[in-house]
């Protein structure tokens, strides 16, 4: 175990990023995963997995009262999803960024959703809003077993 990763540790964060079914249908599977990692997140889970409604529903329960919540579900069951878990300083609002705006429209080119999606129906990335949610959301998609911990090569040069 390296000394010099020792103080970062508190702000290695995970987070929960999922490509939604139309970012798999559009083929855009190793896009995405390439943002991640040239970024210099490390991957600490990874599956292409076809969500059941109750997860589905069970992950976006803070929007259940929400006008757009069914079709929401319809849409995230509508074919297999890949279900990334993402570790590193910060990376749980770096990943926001990376994502860009839940609405494409909003969303700045250069980001996931400003040069590859239209309509926040469709928005081709999921990704957590906070490192508390990271947690949940990796607890909710990923049984135990399926997620590695693992030492990059590249640590010191990405983090002093
Ligand atoms: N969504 C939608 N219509 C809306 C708002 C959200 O269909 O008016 C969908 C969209 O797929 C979005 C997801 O619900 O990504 C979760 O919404 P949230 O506000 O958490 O956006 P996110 O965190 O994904 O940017
Ligand atoms: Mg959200």
């Amino acid at each position: 175990f390296l000394p010099h990763l020792v103080a970062s540790m508190e702000e290695v964060e995970q987070t929960y990023i999922m490509i939604k079914p139309d970012g798999v249908q559009r083929g855009l599977v190793g896009e995405i995963i390439s943002r991640f990692e040239r970024k210099g997140f490390k991957l600490t889970g990874l599956k292409l997995f076809q969500c059941p409604k109750e997860l589905a529903e069970e992950h976006y329960k803070d929007l259940q009262s929400k006008p757009f919540f069914p079709k929401l579900i319809d849409y995230i069951t509508s074919g297999p999803v890949v279900c990334m878990g993402w570790e590193g300083v910060g990376v749980v609002a770096s990943a926001r960024k990376l994502i860009g705006a839940t609405n494409p429209l909003n969303a700045e080119p250069g980001t996931i959703r400003g040069d590859l999606a239209v309509q926040t129906g469709r928005n081709v990335v999921h990704g957590s809003d906070s490192p508390d949610n990271g947690k949940r959301e990796i607890g909710l998609w990923f049984k135990e077993g399926e997620l590695c911990a693992w030492t990059a090569v590249q640590e010191p040069w990405l983090v002093e």
